[in-house]
C-alpha cells in the first residue's frame, strides 16, 4: 500500500535526515525535502566514487562513518533511497548498530519507479547491449512529446508520490529532439530527471539545450580512454567525441551553474582493466564527475537465457571473451548456495518496484528483458491501469525462468566483492599502469 507523500513528510519533520543513496532516487527526495523545507544532513553512499565528495550541495558519507554521525545525532532518520537494494542496505545498516527505529525504506512511501524510454533505438551497438547484441529485429522510433506528456499525466494521477523519472532504458534519449521540453515538463511537475547516455553525439545544440534545464542526474555509458578499448565495446562510438562532450557538460555546468550530477558509468572488460581505467578517472576527477565501474554483463534477458540453456549466439560467445566475469560465474558470485541472494524471499525487486514505458507506450515486464511478444505485459500503458499492469507482471512467464537462474541477483550484481575476487584471477589486455 502506497502510504504517500504526507506521511512520508511527516516522518522526516524536524528530524536529522541523511538519504542512503546519492544516484536518482536519492536525488528525487532531496528535491522533494527541499520543496516541503526539510533538512537533509547528507548522502550515505558505499559506493567510493560517492564518499567524501558533495552531491547536490550536500555531502556524502561512506557507511562507515555512521556510528560517530548516529552518535551525534540519535534521533537520526535514514531514508533508504536505492530501489534495488534495499534490503541488503537494510542488513548493512543492522550491522552498523543503527537500530530499525532509525532507518525508514523509501518504497514503504513510493512502491514503483518509472523509466520512460524516449526512443526507441540506439547510434551505437554495443556487443553486451540487446542492439550490438543481432537476434529479434526491434522497432524504432520516437516517443512524441504530446504522448509523453500524456504518460506523465498518467503516472502523477496514480500515484501519491512520484519524486523522479528515469527517460531512458534501451534507447539513447539525446536522440529526442523533444528531450529538453520533456525534462522540463518533470521539472513543472516537482519531479526530479534522471538521462543515460553514451555522449558519443555530435548534435552540440541539443546536448546545451538539456543541460539549460537542469538534469537531476546524468549517467555517461563507456568503457575505455582510448580508441583501441573503447571502439572494441562501444561499437560505433568515438571516445575522442565523448571525451569532448565530457569538457562540454563541464563547461554548461559551470556556466550556467547547474546541480547536475554527472555519473560515468564505466563497463569493466579484460581490455580496458588498467591503464584505460586509471586515465578515465583522472579525467573524470578533472572535470569533478564521479566515476563508477561496474562488470559488463551479457544483456538483455532474453540472450543470457539462451546462453544458460545451451543456445548462445555468436555475438554472445564473443562477447563473452571479452568479459572479467562470465555469465555461469556473476550467476555464482550474486548468489548465496544457489540463492537469489538477499532477494530470495521477497522475490525480484524488478518485478515489484518498476514500470517501463517503452517509446511505443507498449510496456515490458522489466528493464532486463528487450523482445516483444510475451514479455509486454501491455500493449499501451495510457489504456493499462496501474493494477492492470501489475497483475500481468505477475502472470509473466520469463519471470519463472529467470528466477529458475538466479538472473535477478546477476542483473543487479550482487556480492560485489565476489565478482572482484574472480576478475583479479582473469588476465587482462589492458596496457599495465603508468609508473
Ligand atoms: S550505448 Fe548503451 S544503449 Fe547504445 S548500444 Fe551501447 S549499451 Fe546499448
Ligand atoms: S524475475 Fe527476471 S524477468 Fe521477472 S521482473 Fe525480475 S528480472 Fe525481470
Amino acid at each position: 500500500m502506497n502510504i504517500g507523500q504526507a506521511e512520508l513528510l511527516t516522518q522526516l519533520a524536524g528530524k536529522p535526515v541523511l538519504i542512503w543513496g546519492a544516484r536518482m532516487t536519492g536525488l528525487g527526495l532531496v528535491r522533494l525535502c527541499r520543496t516541503h523545507g526539510i533538512e537533509i544532513k547528507g548522502f550515505i553512499d558505499s559506493d567510493p566514487a560517492f564518499s567524501g565528495k558533495q552531491i547536490a550541495g550536500l555531502p556524502c558519507h561512506p557507511p562507515a562513518d555512521l556510528p560517530e554521525i548516529h552518535a551525534q545525532h540519535p534521533t537520526l532518520k535514514i531514508v533508504v533511497a536505492a530501489s534495488t537494494k534495499e534490503q541488503e542496505i537494510n542488513q548493512l545498516l543492522l550491522q552498523y548498530g543503527i537500530s530499525a527505529n532509525n532507518f525508514i525504506n523509501y518504497s514503504r512511501y513510493c512502491d514503483l519507479f518509472y523509466t520512460v524510454d524516449v526512443m526507441g533505438t540506439c547510434n551505437l551497438k554495443c556487443l553486451s547491449c540487446a542492439h550490438g547484441a543481432g537476434g529479434e529485429q526491434y522497432p524504432r522510433g520516437l516517443m512524441t512529446l504530446d504522448a509523453y506528456q500524456q504518460v506523465i499525466d498518467k503516472i502523477v494521477a496514480e500515484n501519491d508520490l512520484v519524486t523522479h523519472i528515469s527517460l531512458y532504458s534501451w534507447g539513447e534519449p539525446f536522440l529526442n529532439p523533444s528531450l529538453p521540453e520533456m525534462v522540463a515538463y518533470l521539472h513543472q511537475h516537482g519531479i526530479a530527471a534522471a538521462l543515460s547516455s553514451n555522449l558519443s553525439l555530435k548534435n552540440e545544440a541539443l546536448l546545451h539545450k538539456v543541460m539549460r534545464e537542469n538534469p537531476e542526474y546524468l549517467k555517461v555509458s563507456l568503457s575505455g580512454f582510448y580508441p583501441d578499448a573503447y571502439n572494441d565495446t562501444h561499437s560505433g562510438g568515438d571516445i575522442h567525441l565523448v571525451r569532448s562532450n565530457m569538457l562540454r557538460l563541464r563547461y554548461y555546468i559551470d556556466k550556467y551553474r547547474l546541480d547536475t550530477v554527472v555519473d560515468v558509468n564505466y563497463h569493466l572488460y579484460n581490455n580496458n582493466n588498467r591503464r584505460n581505467l586509471d586515465k578515465m578517472r583522472e579525467f573524470c576527477d578533472e572535470l569533478g564527475f564521479f566515476l563508477s565501474t561496474t562488470y559488463a554483463l551479457v544483456m538483455p534477458l532474453e540472450r543470457v537465457i539462451e546462453k544458460l540453456e545451451g543456445r548462445p549466439s555468436p555475438t554472445t560467445l564473443a562477447l563473452e571473451d571479452k568479459l572479467l566475469v562470465s555469465v555461469k560465474e556473476g550467476i555464482a558470485a550474486a548468489t548465496v548456495n544457489g540463492k537469489n541472494g538477499q532477494n530470495s524471499e521477497a522475490g525480484c525487486p524488478f518485478l515489484e518496484n518498476q514500470t517501463i514505458i517503452n517509446w511505443d507506450l507498449s510496456v515490458p515486464v522489466c528493464c532486463t528483458t528487450f523482445n516483444r511478444g510475451p514479455n509486454i505485459v501491455a500493449d499501451n500503458f495510457l489504456a493499462a491501469s496501474k493494477a492492470e499492469i501489475s497483475t500481468a507482471k505477475q502472470q509473466a512467464a520469463i519471470c519463472e525462468t529467470c528466477q529458475r537462474h538466479s538472473l535477478p541477483a546477476y542483473n543487479l550484481g550482487l556480492n560485489r566483492s565476489r565478482w572482484e575476487a574472480i576478475a583479479a584471477t582473469k588476465p587482462s589486455f589492458d596496457a599495465p599502469l603508468e609508473s
